[in-house]
């Protein structure tokens, strides 16, 4: 099935295709991602004032994505000065190739990560996806999707750092002090969060993700101890892979259900009750008339209660 190249299948959160951009703090504003029913997922895109330019966070799928950023960016009236991708899922770096023909010198913050991803997951994934493409069963907005993740995949050069993110630093990009961390096998083998002590602002990719956490690429446990790890920073505002910012209590209530579901999972709970839990504890988070239980089931069934070497296999390098 081509769901592994649509990592985040979530038709989870209707919220409006590409949103104007939303003021984060001072001189950081956020480009909303998209996700609606029909279409794969873009996840959101931060942009940072620096001394030199724009530090972009995030490039999203679509060209539409893209677009939102650049004319934001022109608003700002400076360049993209700098790249930074949270993790390789092509809902966060599939427009960085966009990003780099408008910005040729911008470099790529990222993890080293998407090359056992491209050695693996999305070479699987582009090989599945074409068999489908193939069977005619793809809706034409579909097709466009896997069109447009596959000619991602086939440009690995856009998707590999140019500064790999290898652990926590703080580092000058494009002039401005920011705090890069590395968790290890999290909601991939290596998802870069960012902490900007200035503002106080924490941008956490997909280790933190409004109405359901994507567990395709998990390692489950490595995304308990990232979780703790951003815990213990004095953010006052949290912006997630996917919906809108947190404050710190927020964070703290996604955590507890994220926690809760890890928990039910390796209890002797029945599936049903560790799927309502996810949906009680969770529910500040899931948008009214929307329904995360399928989402929940599938993931109970191919990563958090599979067999261990399943459960597991992304609990080490790929
Ligand atoms: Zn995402």
């Amino acid at each position: 099935m081509f769901k592994h190249l649509v990592v985040a299948v979530g038709v989870l959160v209707a919220s409006a295709a590409h949103a104007d951009p939303i003021d984060v703090a001072a001189g950081m504003s956020l480009v909303p991602g998209s996700n609606s029913a029909d279409r794969q997922p873009d996840g959101n895109s931060i942009l940072i004032n620096a001394p030199q330019g724009l530090i972009l966070v995030d490039t999203g799928r679509h060209r539409a994505h893209q677009d939102a950023i650049l004319i934001a960016a022109r608003l700002r009236g400076k360049p993209i000065a700098a790249i930074i991708n949270t993790h390789w899922h092509l809902d966060h770096s599939g427009g960085n190739e966009e990003i780099r023909a408008a910005f040729p010198i911008a470099p790529l913050y990222a993890s080293n990560a998407v090359d056992g991803a491209l050695g693996g997951f999305l070479r699987t994934s582009r090989a599945d996806a074409e068999a489908y493409l193939r069977s005619g069963k793809a809706s034409p907005e579909m097709a466009e999707d896997i069109a447009l993740d596959m000619a991602a995949i086939d440009n690995p050069g856009a998707l590999r750092p140019s500064i790999p993110v290898t652990g926590r630093t703080s580092t000058g990009i494009a002039g401005r002090k920011l705090e890069l961390n590395l968790a290890p096998f999290a909601a991939t083998e290596g998802d870069v969060w960012l902490y900007d002590r200035r503002s106080r602002v924490l941008i956490a990719g997909d280790l933190v993700v409004a109405a359901a956490p994507y567990l395709d690429t998990a390692c489950p446990e490595g995304w308990r101890k990232a979780l703790d790890s951003i815990a213990a920073r004095n953010f006052r505002i949290l912006v997630p892979g996917h919906g809108a910012p947190m404050n710190k209590p927020q964070f703290l209530k996604w955590k507890r259900a994220f926690t809760n579901l890890l928990d039910c999972a390796a209890s002797d709970a029945a599936n049903a009750a560790c799927i309502a839990g996810w949906r009680r504890d969770a529910s500040a988070f899931i948008p009214a008339g929307k329904n995360t239980d399928s989402l929940i089931a599938y993931y109970l069934e191919t990563r958090l209660r599979a067999a261990p070497d399943e459960r597991e296999r992304y609990c080490k390098p790929q």
